[in-house]
């Protein structure tokens, strides 16, 4: 089939018509489908199930000795630090294990800055006239909700192909003192799948920043979550900072949310131990010692980094075909005709998808009244404005593939379908 902009009007109002009548074919399936979080699929979650019975009632030493039962050891048991200290290639002495959610360690981090300050503030960031963080978009919008509600203004900046616009992050950052902070998601971003280059990697580590508290806010959330068996690599950060002089700028967070469970899981931060020695006094005035039952019992789950590779190729069994499905059903519906663009990742749990300019709010509303509701659009950016209005984030890993097939082609219909609405508008014939 030719080209929107190919087609006379008369083949425009056509094919319009068409599109409308597969719609309705499509309204009355009745389909009740919800694709709006990044979650693990049922599958996912049983491949976990050994964690709960893994812990016997006499287990509960951690190899220190401490009894993992009562209170203490706030940055974690030494076996656990071991090996998310492996995961993140950092040492032991440069981790802390949390509690269930690497969100809330970012949260708590960046409200203790707005309330004390860092180890390097002058002033606590919540006294200063303005605070404002630089947003990489699109981009996960949990992070730009806590900026927003701690009052941190947003300045989004935009994604080439490996990692954040580099030039106007170092033009941002040497110019502006009130500048504090970058969210990066660095391995397989959510939720556009960049991996970040070296190259990247270690201009964030040198550039020159004009606070002297500024901090990289580095969330490695997909750090194992490859979708192939040659994933792309990604420079330690940690190390090219120490490298280039700026060996507190980085904070690193990682979750088990996506390996074990959600909610339910492991959270962990890493930093240059300077760093980490004063979050370690911050966090025992928060806590008398997070649940050392659940990180005993996921060292017993998964015993080593060897067993948390195995772990997630065993989830990758799973998701490859969705994702599969996905980027298949788009390219056959959508391929060549222009209409939209979207990222092929190598891991983690998203597909980015860009409309023509000025159509994902209408596509996203037109799915949700045939049944199927996606990701708010706009979601990834700061304040929930797509400048553009055109991504849309896809999150295949939850519903099973035949809902999935369902979902994409009622997706890829109401991009067809608004796109010829725009294209009618345009010539007047709406
Ligand atoms: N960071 C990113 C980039 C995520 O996608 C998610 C989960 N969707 C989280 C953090 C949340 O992690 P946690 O469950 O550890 O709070």
């Amino acid at each position: 089939m030719s080209k929107l902009k190919e087609m006379n009007d008369l083949l425009l109002r056509e094919h319009y018509s068409t599109l409308v009548c597969s719609y309705e074919k499509f309204q009355a399936q009745k389909l009740t489908l919800n694709m709006s979080r990044g979650v693990p699929g049922p599958e996912q979650l049983d491949l976990s199930a050994g964690l709960f019975d893994c812990l016997k009632e006499n287990d509960y030493k951690a190899v220190n000795g401490i009894d993992c039962r009562t209170y203490g050891a706030v940055d974690g048991i030494p076996e656990a630090k071991e090996l998310f200290a492996q995961v993140l290639e950092v040492s032991p002495g440069e981790i802390i294990i949390g509690g269930n959610s690497s969100l809330t360690l970012m949260h708590d981090l960046i409200a203790r800055a707005m309330l004390r300050g860092l180890p390097d503030s002058t002033t606590p960031w919540g006294k200063l006239p303005q605070v404002k963080f630089l947003c990489p978009s699109p981009g996960y919008d949990r992070h730009f909700a806590i900026c927003e509600y701690l009052g941190i203004e947003m300045i989004p900046i935009n994604y080439l192909h490996d990692g954040p616009d580099m030039d106007q992050v170092e033009q941002l950052v040497a110019a502006d003192s009130s500048i504090k902070g970058i969210w990066c998601v660095p391995k397989y971003s959510n939720p556009s799948g960049i991996t970040y280059s070296a190259a990247v990697v270690e201009r964030l580590a040198a550039m020159p920043a004009k606070a002297p508290d500024f901090r990289i806010f580095w969330d490695n959330a997909y750090t194992v979550h490859h979708l192939t068996d040659t994933p792309p690599s990604l420079l330690d950060i940690l190390n090219a900072c120490k490298k280039a002089g700026h060996p507190d700028r980085v904070f690193v967070f990682a979750s088990t949310s996506k390996v074990s469970f959600p909610g339910a899981g492991i959270a962990v931060v890493a930093g240059s131990e300077s760093n980490i020695n004063w979050l370690k006094k911050q966090i025992s005035v928060q806590t008398i010692g997070p649940d050392k039952i659940n990180q005993l019992r996921h060292i017993r789950f998964f015993k080593d980094l060897a067993g948390i590779q195995a772990h997630m190729r065993r989830h990758a069994a799973i998701l490859k075909p969705k994702f599969d499905l996905v980027l298949e059903t788009l390219e056959a519906k959508l391929g060549g005709k222009g209409l939209a663009a979207w990222s092929k990742p190598q891991g983690g749990y998203f597909i980015s998808l860009d409309t023509l300019p000025g159509c994902a709010r209408k596509v996203v509303a037109k799915t949700a009244a045939a049944g199927v509701i996606l990701t708010p659009a706009g979601a990834t950016f700061p304040y929930g404005k797509d400048p553009e209005d055109k991504n849309i984030r896809l999150a295949p890993t939850f519903p099973p593939l035949a809902d999935l097939k369902q979902a994409m082609e009622l997706l890829a219909l109401c991009i067809q379908l608004v796109s010829a609405e725009q294209e009618l508008e345009k010539r007047g014939l709406s």
